[in-house]
């Protein structure tokens, strides 16, 4: 595995079942996510989170926007204290300055720690095309060296590589043979082999986590002791950053370095936070004194400091947690996830600071789980910054014919539901009696063919609602049903049951017809015009009068009222504010005493669909309406995402079934026969998922649990 990147989609593919097909590396990848998830929780349990987040967002965003009187500060204060202070227009001009101080100073040799703005400008390969031996000292950095690889993770460089290809790359470096199975006795092969090196070099390169203005002062975090090696050694000492690593004050910086090592490593405090302010003393300097200086990186970032929806990227902290918590990484590992950077971010700014055409291949694998915002340490929203990337492609290079076709079709709900409705007559002959296309050779679907495909219900709910009970003798609410196009077509029998529970307590439903298809699939292909379209066809059908909007679909939920709102502004708030999902309404509209449910004698697992419990933030109620309507048995990574995504299950089917049976597999651990769930892209996934693999689980919403388990309805 080599951080080569993908060439064309096809080659993009080709490289993913690779990775899918290393063995080390799932079983590391997958053993991290969890132990990692596990280890942050619990330390950041002592501080609080969404207060240091929303601080450190606040810190960088008035950087973002004060960006040259930062750099003025931060020159000034440096180079008061004995450094100097160059600023780099791009990523050429950083490796020039850098050479020219090496130049300068005669120096031949160079010991390095880590710093991804290297990777970013390509130093080494610059440095030793000037004839400069430049040595990483960070064991992963210099394991991934020897390999001629970039780093695969921005914290772990070589959370890819197994003992036994590093004790054979350190076969290779030393001509001696090495004990593949002594960990402790490879790290000190790598001292012994590193140690002369630092004694040896003239210069010694870092990066810097933060720059604080008011003092000139740079702070480095790091775990190894090599870094503070690197800095104080040498004679001559060059700290490269990115303009974004500026901050006012010392205390904006200890802010964020409460957040940054809890989230890359799970770490209260990393083993060495060093601050360096100024040229201190230097016994190998003729002067002295240390040759500091400090090289600040632009390469785009003044233009995206003033980006009102980029400047975001300001807010990283580089601390890797949107690598650690994706599933798609997860999968693939940073090398297909990322070209420089890797994980959420590293889709991005391989857009913003790399290559377009391997960003758009990049872009197109985030399954939207949003798993990386819910941890960023800058709360930056990157599934919208992915998806913002997806669509200036689509706008730019004009779209891929599905989107086109799509975009055609869901503009016009005659059009679009007529089509449907062409679909399930077209289906007939191969539509079982159990919801699943069932009389077709399961080789057509190639790699496809990991889940049984669902059939599009004989009668679509809008076709059943006549004949529906809606209206209470003495009804104490009044609601709007949002079926969205997976339940009103695939899955009417969702709504049926919640029509069950509805009636049970009491509650008027209206279901206005000219109702139409969210708009979310648009959104995700970058049909950003005809999204809005759908939007407002959907604010105008629900126009009526009606306490709540309450939709039985996590993702209809999520895009309904927070989707509406970034696309149409205040022209969505009212609509959006009426929107609820459907757990949330019976669980916290409803409350405890309006239905009365007879627990069921079945063990029921639990899925909570990602836009459920991140995007909406719904955790509790569900589980909670599960404990009252059955035995609710926890399985494992219940909030992991079950691989749907929409249309990625289509576009990445490789990864979308890994995902899928891993999940699969934790829920039949946990001894349940019945998997509930809040939406109906994921039960598309896990029920033809366990249907493929004739496991012996009923997957259904948990509308269908609470109507079965309604005793007498109303009290
Ligand atoms: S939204 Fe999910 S899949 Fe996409 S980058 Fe973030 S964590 Fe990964
Ligand atoms: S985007 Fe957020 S989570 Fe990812 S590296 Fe940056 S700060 Fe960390």
């Amino acid at each position: 595995m080599s951080h080569t990147p993908p060439a064309s989609n096809r080659e993009y593919h080709r490289q993913i079942a690779d990775s899918l097909a290393d063995s080390f590396l799932r079983r590391t990848l997958d053993k991290f996510a969890v132990e990692y998830r596990a280890s942050r929780d619990k330390v950041f349990s002592e501080v609080a989170e969404r207060e240091l987040i929303g601080r450190i967002a606040e810190v960088k965003d008035s950087a973002a926007k004060h960006i040259e009187d930062l750099y003025a500060r931060f020159k000034q204060e440096a180079e008061r204290r004995g450094a100097v202070v160059h600023r780099a227009a791009d990523a050429a001009e950083a490796c020039a300055i850098i050479a020219q101080i090496a130049a300068e100073n005669g120096v031949k040799r160079v010991v390095k720690s880590k710093s991804m703005t290297a990777e970013e400008v390509g130093l080494n390969a610059h440095l030793k095309k000037n004839g400069i031996d430049i040595c990483e000292t960070d064991l992963g950095e210099w394991i991934v060296q020897l390999r001629g690889e970039g780093p695969s993770h921005m914290v772990l460089p070589a959370i890819h590589l197994s003992r036994d290809q590093v004790a054979d790359e350190f076969e290779k470096a030393t001509g001696e043979k090495q004990d593949h199975e002594d960990v402790q006795r490879l790290v000190k092969v790598a001292r012994r082999e590193l140690k002369p090196k630092f004694h040896e070099a003239d210069m010694g390169l870092s990066g810097a986590n933060f720059c604080i203005a008011e003092t000139g002062t740079l702070a480095i975090v790091t775990n190894e002791g090599n870094g503070r090696l690197v800095n104080t050694l040498p004679r001559v000492h060059v700290a490269l950053a990115g303009l974004d690593k500026l901050v006012p004050t010392i205390d904006d910086a200890l802010t964020a370095l409460q957040v940054l090592p809890r989230n890359a490593t799970s770490q209260r405090i990393t083993a060495y936070t060093t601050f360096i302010g100024g040229a201190g003393p230097c016994a190998k300097s003729p002067t002295g004194r240390k040759i500091l200086h400090i090289v600040l990186l632009d390469n785009g970032r003044t233009k995206l400091a003033a980006d009102p929806l980029f400047s975001q990227v300001f807010r990283c902290v580089r601390c890797g947690a949107c690598a650690n918590v994706c599933p798609v990484f997860r999968m693939v590992g940073g090398h297909r996830m990322g070209h420089i950077y890797v994980g959420a971010i590293g889709l991005v700014l391989t857009y913003l600071f790399h290559d377009r055409k391997i960003a758009k291949t990049l872009c197109q694998n985030c399954i939207g789980c949003g798993s990386c915002k819910a941890v960023c340490s800058g709360g930056i929203d990157l599934p919208a910054l992915i998806g913002e990337i997806r669509a200036r492609f689509s706008r730019e290079d004009g779209a891929p014919l599905p989107a086109r076709l799509a975009s055609v079709a869901m503009k016009n709900r005659t059009v679009f539901h007529t089509l449907l409705k062409f679909m399930r007559f077209s289906q007939r002959p191969v539509a079982g009696t159990d919801g699943f296309v069932r009389h077709l050779p399961m080789a057509l679907f190639g790699k496809h063919g990991f889940k049984s495909l669902p059939a599009l219900a004989p009668k679509s709910f809008r076709e059943q609602w006549p004949t529906l009970e809606r209206r209470p003798a003495q009804p104490k609410m009044k609601i709007a049903l949002f079926a969205g196009c997976a339940q009103d077509f695939v899955y009417p029998q969702h709504l049926k049951a919640a029509m069950k529970v509805f009636a049970a307590a009491g509650v008027e439903v209206v279901f206005p017809m000219t109702q139409t298809c969210c708009g979310l699939p648009l959104s995700m292909l970058g049909e950003t015009a005809t999204a809005k379209e759908v939007a407002r066809q959907n604010i105008a059908a629900f126009a009526g009068d009606c306490e709540c909007i309450v939709t039985l679909c996590a993702s209809c939920a999520s895009h309904l009222k927070h989707g509406y709102v970034r696309l149409l502004g205040a022209e969505a708030e009212a609509f959006a504010a009426k929107v609820i999902d459907f757990s949330s309404f019976v669980h916290d509209k409803l409350g405890r005493d309006v239905l009365r449910l007879q627990p069921r004698p079945e063990k029921v697992a639990y899925h909570a669909s990602c836009h459920l419990c991140r995007e909406l933030g719904v955790k509790e109620a569900p589980r909670e309406l599960i404990r009252r309507a059955a035995e609710y048995v926890p399985s494992k990574e219940e909030e992991s995402c079950c691989g749907f995504g929409g249309t990625f299950s289509a576009k990445f089917p490789e990864i979308s079934a890994e995902l899928m049976r891993k999940k699969l597999e934790n829920v039949t651990a946990s001894g349940a026969t019945r998997l509930v769930l809040d939406c109906p892209g994921c039960a598309m996934q896990l029920a033809g998922g366990a249907d493929r693999q004739k496991l012996n689980l009923r997957v259904t919403h948990i509308a269908e649990l609470l109507a079965d388990a309604l005793a007498i309805g109303l009290e």
